[in-house]
């Protein structure tokens, strides 16, 4: 058996039973990193002997009788904005190149208590601003299906580790797709909690009212499982939601009784890809063979619109990169190198010139868009045009979805227009790249959990995702409305042509 080959699940299982030690779980996705993450560059730092260390002290707990966590000994990987108090914390910034956090994130540390091997920290799009981790201040990483290809962003990384077998699951972040996206670019699953439901104590924020700590997975179980350790509320996010957390993968197999999938109208427009809608209508027509109703619903806010010139819009997104933008801006006001990130070699004796300098130096050209945009957005005289403007936008998203959910428990639609694109595609125009997540924000304005999961292959032998959406704090519904289409269609596990 190669424990490369097993699900977080079935590796757990594999080590408690003694059919392979956690140490040779963890060398062998160490060779694994060793040997193909060159061609990849899903890793942005990799921890071998703190990685070999953490299997050691499993093996020896087992070998003690002592009881194993959920987790113990399976090898994860963790997206490099969230804080571990070893290696860096870069956030794929020059900016905080050298950071080493002092603490550690409430995610992180709930899969160490839970047993889990930190292999490393995983690329992202620049404070994980973008879609296809091109904005990375580091380098890029590749689809493992088709090396020319973007594997999605901003978990680029992350996404790119668990197709391409260099760990066995990661932890992803998402304020506007960031899970969803580059799960359905590397045909994995990926599901963004409800807002509230994982702790983000250690996540460096990007827009506080949209970030979530995520689980990036093999299947549909395997999401279960994370996000069953990492839920809960913790005194150290005040925008935590202390209630019992739900034991996700109790009923995971139970079929839904009465089950009504939700198709909103204007999500099934001409602006998408004919063989994802193609996709997307065969995976409907698996949950009514399994006795699901299906309904039309509306969500007139976030309808997906195309211009004369075949431009897509929509006021989710529009809404979206006012708020984002706003609240980056004042979240990233800290990196100015003095409280924290790169200072500027210069000698400056002003201090405005030496943050400014400071900044120019460490931040990316989409960092400092974003910050422009939000501080424009902010500024006195526009405030009400734009920022107070799109909150508004953001309640009728919301209440869309509220009058949706009262006719459906799930909704159903692609994660994505197209599926992974080549590289420098979408570069030459920020609007283009933006709009890879028009399937994907507007939950986030809504604060509401999505899961993306594969649901084909294209002819181009490219992964197809499929987004679905509930209530708030609907997580076992949606994860066993996720694992009925998976036990249900043949697609199985995605492995990409060249692992
Ligand atoms: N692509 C979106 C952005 O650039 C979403 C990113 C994310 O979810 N972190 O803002």
């Amino acid at each position: 058996m190669n424990p490369i080959d097993l699900t977080a699940r079935e590796l757990a299982a594999a080590i408690a039973a003694g059919d392979v030690t956690a140490t040779d779980a963890t060398q062998a996705y160490l060779d694994a990193i060793a040997a193909h993450d060159g061609a990849i560059g899903a890793y942005n730092e990799v921890f071998p002997a703190q990685a070999l260390a953490q299997a050691a002290a499993v093996d020896a707990a087992r070998a003690a009788g002592e009881p194993l966590g959920p987790l113990a000994g399976v090898p994860v990987a963790i997206k490099d904005n969230m804080c571990l108090d070893y290696g860096h914390t870069t956030c794929s910034s020059q900016m905080l190149k050298s950071f080493q956090a002092p603490y550690t994130a409430t995610a992180v540390q709930k899969l160490l208590d839970a047993g889990a091997v930190i292999l490393g920290k995983t690329n992202l799009d620049e404070f994980a601003m973008g879609s296809s981790t091109e904005n990375s201040g580091m380098s890029p990483t590749r689809n493992p299906w088709d090396t020319d290809c973007v594997p999605g962003g901003s978990s680029g990384g992350s996404a790119a580790a668990v197709a391409g077998r260099l760990c066995a699951a990661a932890l992803g972040s998402d304020t506007g797709g960031s899970i969803r996206q580059p799960a359905a670019f590397c045909g994995i699953v990926g599901l963004k909690p409800t807002y509230g439901c994982v702790s983000r104590f250690g996540l460096v924020a990007y827009g506080s009212s949209l970030d979530q700590i995520g689980p990036m997975t093999r299947d549909t179980a395997d999401a279960a499982l994370l996000t069953g350790i990492i839920a809960g509320g913790d005194d150290r996010d005040s925008t935590s939601i202390h209630q019992d957390v739900p034991d996700y993968l109790a009923d995971l197999d139970t079929p839904l009784e009465g089950l009504r999938i939700g198709l909103p109208t204007e999500f099934f427009t001409d602006a998408l890809d004919p063989e994802i809608a193609a996709t997307i209508d065969q995976a409907v027509e698996t949950y009514r063979a399994q006795g699901a109703t299906i309904v039309e619903v509306s969500l007139p806010h976030s309808r997906i619109d195309t211009d004369a010139a075949g431009q897509l819009s929509s006021f989710a997104v529009a809404t979206y990169y006012v708020v984002a933008t706003a609240e980056a801006s004042s979240n990233l006001a800290r990196f100015d190198g003095i409280r924290y990130g790169h200072r500027t070699s210069e000698e400056i004796d002003d201090i405005v010139e030496l943050y400014s300098a400071s900044r120019a130096e460490g931040f990316g050209e989409e960092v400092k868009r974003r910050i422009m945009l939000g501080t424009f957005a902010l500024s006195s005289g526009y405030y009400d045009a734009y920022y107070n403007k799109a909150l508004k936008v953001r309640r009728l998203i919301k209440n869309d979805f509220d009058a949706a959910f009262a006719q459906c428990d799930v909704i159903c639609c692609p994660t994505t227009p197209t599926t992974a694109f080549r590289f420098g595609e979408k570069t030459d125009d920020p609007l283009q790249m933006y709009l890879a997540d028009i399937y994907t924000i507007s939950l986030n304005l809504a604060g509401l959990p999505g899961v993306s999961i594969p649901a084909g292959v294209s002819t181009g032998n490219m992964p197809i995702g499929m987004q679905l959406i509930g209530p708030v704090f609907s997580e076992p519904t949606l994860l066993r409305a996720a694992r009925l289409f998976e036990t249900h269609s043949d697609l199985g596990i995605l492995t990409p042509p060249a692992r």
